[in-house]
């Protein structure tokens, strides 16, 4: 792509301009300049993605398995192949760390289409024998018809496909969009689809804003189910558009999570990953331990020992190879999160290291940087430990007891991740009992079996995500019962 080219539409296997013609502009969080533009869609361009996505339908929800299967896998094989250019537009269009991308976001996206390429071919119906009524009944799981997937701008291409593979997947076609702030991964998927032969119009990705694009797939009355992942708030509007068209949904939203670090842990494995749950991809991720809660035996000595390694993390231009810290994504997100670190002052947090004051890059000083932050708090009730941040701040406070820290874990509106270290087995398995979220990581942390559900309780989501749950969410159970 040349520099300030606009990106287009990816309809019917074809790139297209927006019907309006207008445009919004995307901006380089290293250094804060315009680099490219995107679709400014409105419902006509969704109206349109919808036509191709229908008439896509009545042949590839009657497809093969093992046809569907080769092109998800060829399509995993070509995200392979292209791994640097990918990563070096994520990295470019979010402001995280070339080597993250290159690492993470770009294999995991490849592994998304190869996993669901190969979980359709083992994807199968129940079947109950009513013994003594001289019936069977067998369930058939049938693919939905055009279904939305909304993504978020934290890990572009990881979330977007998280989602799209199992819907293609089980037969459906999609209408995808990406987040505004973050689009250029999802631009260039458009063209490994069709190198890859994925028909015309199974996949269509409209990009636009929230407010418009976003809405006019969900509000679509024929698009019949819709998996989001993103902010609270924003599931919450969905949910009040879509439901009383009873759409299927699937909401993957905000988290506020623990990080329960006990005595007996071993140490310095705690110590290395509480480092990187709170500050990989500048804590821009939805499972990153923001409240760390500590026991009071070894407070003094974790406080010290967190905050000198902390203090070591380099801030720096996301290409850099020794860059820990890249950009935040977006000037507003950056003022929200120094906004959150001001707050935590007037709650009289004392701030260990790192502040509200944007860092300079030599040569990049309007890129959105901040150092990453650790405040010791004097209280769980306080809004830095209640409201999420998502970026790069955490909070430390001492515990006592187990009693008292499942109390304050559990005591945010969100559920989606805990990270709890200890050697206790019993301990392990009273609290992962108890723990409100939807994820338990014990002495390790976000480590992925993409085979397990995925998502959170309370206001961190409905439905889940990961393995035949997805493949399930895609489909609608249809039992037919035979009496012989
Ligand atoms: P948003 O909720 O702002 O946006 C998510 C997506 O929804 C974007 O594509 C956005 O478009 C779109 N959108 C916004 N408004 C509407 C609307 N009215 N109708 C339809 N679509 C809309 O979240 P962020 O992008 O800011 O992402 C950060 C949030 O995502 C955090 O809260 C984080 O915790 C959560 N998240 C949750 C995960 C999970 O698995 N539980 C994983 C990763 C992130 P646009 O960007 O153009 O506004």
């Amino acid at each position: 792509m040349t520099k300030m080219e606009k990106i287009k539409n990816y309809i019917n296997g074809e790139f297209r301009n927006p019907i309006s013609n207008k445009y919004v502009d995307n901006y380089n969080p290293s250094n804060g300049e315009i680099y490219g533009q995107i679709p400014n869609s409105s419902s006509e361009d969704v109206e349109l993605a919808y036509s191709s996505a229908k008439s896509a339908f009545r042949q590839w929800s009657k497809t093969t398995f093992e046809y569907r299967s080769r092109i998800l896998i060829k399509i995993s094989e070509l995200l392979e192949e292209n791994l640097e250019r990918f990563a070096e537009a994520e990295s470019k269009d979010n402001g995280k760390p070339l080597s993250l991308a290159r690492k993470i976001d770009i294999p995991r996206a490849a592994s998304n289409f190869r996993f669901f390429g190969n979980a359709i071919t083992q994807f199968a119906s129940e079947s109950h024998e009513s013994v003594g009524e001289g019936a069977i009944n067998y369930t058939l799981r049938q693919p939905i018809g055009v279904v939305g997937c909304i993504s978020p701008w934290n890990l572009p291409l990881y979330l977007f496909t998280w989602k799209i593979a199992p819907a293609i997947a089980a037969g459906n076609c999609v209408i995808a969009k990406p987040s505004e702030v973050t689009p250029m991964t999802a631009y260039l998927l458009g063209e490994i689809c069709n190198e890859a032969g994925l028909p015309k119009g199974v996949l269509n990705i409209v990009h636009g804003l929230g407010t418009t694009t976003g809405q006019a797939i969900v509000s679509h009355p024929d698009i019949k189910a819709i998996s989001f992942t993103g902010g609270t708030a924003t599931g919450a509007h969905i949910a009040r558009v879509a439901a009383p068209m009873f759409k299927k949904l699937s909401l993957e939203l905000g988290g506020k999570n623990p990080n329960i670090i006990f005595a007996d842990c071993d140490y310095e494995d705690m110590l290395e990953t509480s480092v990187r749950s709170s500050f990989t991809n500048q804590g821009q991720i939805c499972l990153c331990g923001s409240r760390i809660f500590v026991e009071a035996s070894i407070y003094e000595r974790f406080k010290k020992d967190f905050v000198e390694k902390v203090k070591q993390l380099k801030v720096g231009h996301p290409s850099e190879t020794s860059t820990d810290i890249g950009a935040l994504v977006s000037k507003p997100h950056l003022e929200k999160v120094a906004e959150y670190i001001e707050i935590a002052k007037q709650e009289n947090g004392k701030i260990l290291c790192g502040g509200s004051d944007r860092v300079t890059v030599k040569n990049f000083e309007e890129g959105y940087y901040l150092a990453p932050t650790v405040i010791e708090v004097p209280t769980d009730e306080c809004r830095v430990n209640q409201e999420e941040i998502f970026g790069p701040v955490v909070t430390i406070m001492p515990f006592n007891t187990e009693e008292e820290v499942l109390e304050m874990a559990n005591k945010v509106k969100y559920g989606l991740s805990t990270t709890l270290w200890t050697s206790d087995l019993k301990r392990t398995m009273r609290m992962s009992n108890q723990l409100q979220s939807g994820i338990v990581w014990v002495n390790t942390w976000m480590m992925r079996d993409l085979r397990t559900p995925f998502g959170g309780v309370k206001a961190s989501g409905v439905g889940r995500e990961g393995g035949f749950e997805a493949l399930r969410f895609f489909t609608d159970a249809k039992n037919v019962c035979i009496k012989y």
